[in-house]
């Protein structure tokens, strides 16, 4: 552990009612205070601004946190923790961001104890899929479940799971990285990773948007192809397609290896496009995956929206700080 300077005392009812919730993205921050029961009471959002660098991106990031607990109408003393959600890779147990690639120059931040010292309260920083993952079960489409898959497909595909009614985080918190789960050995290079054909290196928006211009659709975006297809548009027909193919692919492996009783899919791509990729992919998990694995599982869309990176970031603080809370004063 790093020297973190003593929290102040929260009052302890008070301290367990309210979390400041913080999500760092590449194109945008977000802040909001969420109820201990999931409500949340405020939430804004503004531009990163990434080119600016940690410490001006911090500054702005806490004069949102503390503009939205103005918002929210609550007491700072009902403020009982920050969570905080950030893309990989990191140190969730040290709070320190590594060098997440959205975030370029960002190295080595560590942002929980920042945190700590700004709202005088106890933070937890985790890996945003990670985060959304906990959000969705705790609080969305997963509340519930004690078997649970979360993947999320937006510019990068990240994704969480839930075992046994807790969180899998992995030996160093860096597990479920459900992008890079293979769906072609000698595929596609995938950015994220370095290796070959990853789900992520066909599914993402990014990546949609790059397949499309190779079957030159120039311009289009993963939006784009969506639409097209729907019109019958051959060449987008094919591009969609093979993103529904490579899904199915990866997800069916997925459920054989987890056995899960609900997957959660979100992500832009999939608020974007809806039935026309979770249809198709389900039928084909349904029907490819191993029998008693494919007969359990529910494979639905994510009920959190763009508000799931700070009702993630609340599920965190709420998972990972509240027993050290109850410890602490008990
Ligand atoms: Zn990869």
């Amino acid at each position: 552990m790093t020297a973190v300077q003593a929290v102040p005392a929260v009052e302890v009812d008070g301290a367990a009612e309210h979390v400041l919730a913080l999500d760092i993205g590449g194109t945008k921050l977000a802040a909001g205070v969420v109820r201990r029961a999931g409500e949340v009471l405020s939430f804004l959002v503004e531009s990163t601004l990434a080119d600016e660098g940690p410490d001006r991106g911090l500054e702005r990031l806490f004069g949102l946190g503390r503009k939205a607990v103005d918002e929210a109408g609550v007491a700072w003393t009902r403020v009982g923790s920050v969570g905080i959600g950030c893309g990989g890779p990191l140190d969730a147990e040290r709070g320190v961001l590594i060098a997440p690639p959205h975030l370029p120059g960002w190295r080595d931040v560590p942002v929980a104890a920042l945190a700590e010292q700004e709202f005088g309260r106890p933070a937890a920083l985790e890996n945003d899929a990670t985060a959304a993952a906990a959000g969705e079960h705790r609080y969305g489409a997963g509340a519930g479940t004690l078997h649970m898959v979360y993947l999320t497909i937006s510019t990068g595909v990240g994704g969480g799971v839930v075992i046994d009614g807790r969180l899998y985080r992995g030996a160093g918190g860096n597990g479920g990285e459900l992008g890079h789960v293979t769906v072609d050995c000698a595929g596609r290079p995938c950015r994220g990773c370095g290796r070959r054909g990853c789900l992520e290196a066909y599914v993402s928006g990014t990546s949609i948007a790059e397949r499309a211009r190779e079957a030159g659709m120039d311009g289009a975006t993963a939006a784009d192809v969506a639409a097209a297809a729907r019109a019958g548009d051959p060449v987008a027909t094919d591009v969609w397609d093979g993103t529904t193919d490579a899904l199915a692919c990866g997800l069916t492996s997925i459920v054989n290896l987890f056995e899960p009783e609900l997957v959660v899919l979100g992500g832009g791509v999939i608020s974007g496009t809806g039935e026309q990729l979770l249809g198709p992919v389900r039928t084909r998990v349904l029907a490819e995956a191993m029998p008693p694995a494919a007969a359990g599982v529910k494979i639905v869309e994510a009920a959190l929206g763009d508000r799931v990176g700070v009702v993630g970031a609340a599920a965190i603080a709420v998972e990972r700080l509240a027993s050290r809370d109850l410890h602490e004063h008990a």
